[in-house]
C-alpha cells in the first residue's frame, strides 16, 4: 500500500534529503503536497518529478512565479501563510516537518489536529510550544517521530526501555566551527566562517547555530519536552567526530549509545519507515578504520548558549518562545553583519532576562497567539538592544 506524504520546507536541506529517500521508492509513496519559499524552480522541479497534489510556496510575492512554473502539469499551486495551513490539513499519512524557525510551529499542529504522523525536524515547534505541541498530538491521537539526529538516536536507544529507568540523557555536538579556535578571535568570526559545519553538511542558520552552540541548547530543550525527562538529566558533550549522535543512561549504570554517519538520511529515513527499519543509502561505518571517538565537556565560557537553556526550562512556560524569538533575530543581525558573532548571545541572554523578569509575561497559557506575541516582543527587544550599541 502507498504512504500520502508531505514534506514542509522541500527545498531546504532536511527537505531535499527527504526527497531523496521518496525519489529512491517511488511506488511506496503518494506525494501531497510540498512547500518551499523563494526557490521557486527547485520547489517546481521537485513537485513535478514526484508527481505532488499541490506545491505552495510561503511567499504570496512568488505565487505567479510558482504557477508559471508548473502551468500545464496539473499540479495545484498556492501561497502564503493560509496555504500553508491549509496543506497540513490535506489527508496525509505522514508529514515532514523541516520549515526553519518558529514558522514551522503553525504548519505543525495542523497537521497533528489531523491526526496525522508528524516527522519532526522544526526543533523551534518543542522548543516555543512544547507542552502544547506533546497535548495536541496526544489529545489527536497523533505521533510524533524525533527527525534531529540526537533525538532520533535517544528515541531508537529507548525502544523496548521504560523512560522511568532512564537515568540521565546525553546528547552530543561537534562543537562547531569554530571548537579549536582561541576565545579571543570568536568577537572577529565572519558569517561565511560560521557557516561551514566541520562534519555536517545543514542549512545556513542551523550551521551557525551550531558554531554558537546554540542549536544544542535548542535541542537540549527539545529533549526535555519531547522525552519528559528533568533539565538535571540532560548533558552535552561535546564529541568532534559526531559518529556517537546520542546517549542514554539507564537507572543500572548502562549506556545506550547510538553510533552512525553524520547524515541526515538516518534519522529521516528511520522516521519515514518507523517502525520497520529498511536498506538505507547511508555509509556504513568502519570503526577499526576511525580507530578512535573523542568526548569532552563543553566550555561554558565559549558556548554560553547553553547556560541560557538552562535559564530557560527553569522559567518554563512562554521563556523558550522568547529565547528562540530572540535567538532567530539576533542571527538575522548577526548575518546581516550588524552585530559579531559573540554578540548574539549577550544580547539574547539580556531580552531574556528582561522579558522573564516582567510579571506574567511568560506564565501566560502555551497558545499559538501567546507564542506570537512573545516571539514579538522578543524580536522587538533584540532590536532595541542592537538600537541602543548605536
Ligand atoms: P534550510 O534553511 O535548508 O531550509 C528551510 C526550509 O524552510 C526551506 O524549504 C525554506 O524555503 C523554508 N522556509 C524558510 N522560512 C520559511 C517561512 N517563514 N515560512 C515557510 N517556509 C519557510 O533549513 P534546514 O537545515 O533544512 O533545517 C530545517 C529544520 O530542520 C530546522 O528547524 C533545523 O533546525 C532542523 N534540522 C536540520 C538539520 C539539517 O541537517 N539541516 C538537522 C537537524 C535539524
Ligand atoms: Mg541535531
Amino acid at each position: 500500500m502507498t504512504r500520502r506524504v508531505s514534506i514542509f520546507g522541500a527545498t531546504g536541506s532536511i527537505g531535499q534529503n527527504t526527497i531523496d529517500l521518496i525519489a529512491r521508492d517511488p511506488g511506496r509513496f503518494d506525494v501531497v503536497a510540498l512547500t518551499g519559499g523563494q526557490n521557486i524552480a527547485r520547489l517546481a522541479e521537485d513537485a513535478k518529478r514526484l508527481k505532488a497534489e499541490l506545491a505552495v510556496t510561503a511567499d504570496p510575492a512568488r505565487l505567479d512565479d510558482l504557477r508559471a512554473a508548473l502551468a500545464g502539469t496539473g499540479i495545484e499551486v498556492a501561497a502564503g501563510q493560509a496555504a500553508l495551513i491549509e496543506a497540513a490539513t490535506r489527508p496525509a499519512d505522514w508529514i515532514m516537518s523541516a520549515i526553519v524557525g518558529v514558522a514551522g510551529l503553525a504548519p505543525g499542529l495542523k497537521a497533528l489536529e489531523q491526526g496525522t504522523t508528524l516527522a519532526l525536524a522544526n526543533k523551534e515547534s518543542l522548543v516555543t510550544a512544547g507542552p502544547l505541541l506533546m497535548a495536541t498530538a496526544a489529545r489527536h491521537g497523533a505521533r510524533i517521530l524525533p527527525v534531529d539526529s540526537e533525538h532520533s538516536a535517544i528515541f531508537q536507544a529507548l525502544v523496548g526501555e521504560d523512560i522511568a529507568a532512564v537515568e540521565r540523557i546525553v546528547i552530543t555536538a561537534s562543537g562547531g566551527a569554530f571548537r579549536d579556535w582561541p576565545l579571543e578571535k570568536l568577537a572577529q568570526a565572519s558569517v561565511a566562517e560560521a557557516s561551514s559545519h566541520p562534519n555536517w553538511d545543514m542549512g545556513q542558520r542551523i550551521t551557525i547555530d551550531s558554531a554558537s552552540m546554540f542549536n544544542k541548547a535548542l535541542e537540549v530543550i527539545e529533549t526535555k519536552e519531547f522525552f519528559g525527562v528533568s533539565p538535571g538529566q540532560i548533558e552535552v558533550l561535546v564529541h568532534p567526530e559526531s559518529l556517537v549522535h546520542a546517549l542514554v543512561g539507564f537507572r543500572d549504570g548502562a549506556l545506550m549509545a547510538h553510533v552512525g554517519p553524520s547524515d541526515m538520511r538516518h534519522a529521516i529515513g528511520y522516521a519515514l519507515n518507523w517502525p520497520d527499519r529498511v536498506d538505507l543509502p547511508v555509509e556504513r561505518l568502519d570503526l577499526a578504520r576511525i580507530g578512535q571517538l573523542n568526548f569532552r565537556s563543553p566550555d561554558p565560557a565559549r558556548y554560553p548558549a547553553l547556560d541560557l537553556a538552562q535559564q530557560v526550562m527553569r522559567q518554563g512556560g512562554l521563556a523558550g518562545a522568547v529565547f528562540n524569538g530572540a535567538k532567530e533575530r539576533a542571527l538575522d543581525a548577526f548575518i546581516a553583519g550588524h552585530i559579531g558573532f559573540t554578540d548574539m548571545a549577550g544580547i539574547v541572554a539580556r531580552v531574556l532576562d528582561k522579558l522573564t523578569s516582567q510579571s506574567g509575561l511568560v506564565n501566560d497559557q502555551i497558545t499559538l497567539d501567546n507564542v506570537a506575541r512573545l516571539d514579538h516582543l522578543a524580536r522587538k527587544g533584540v532590536d532595541a538592544e542592537i538600537a541602543m550599541r548605536g
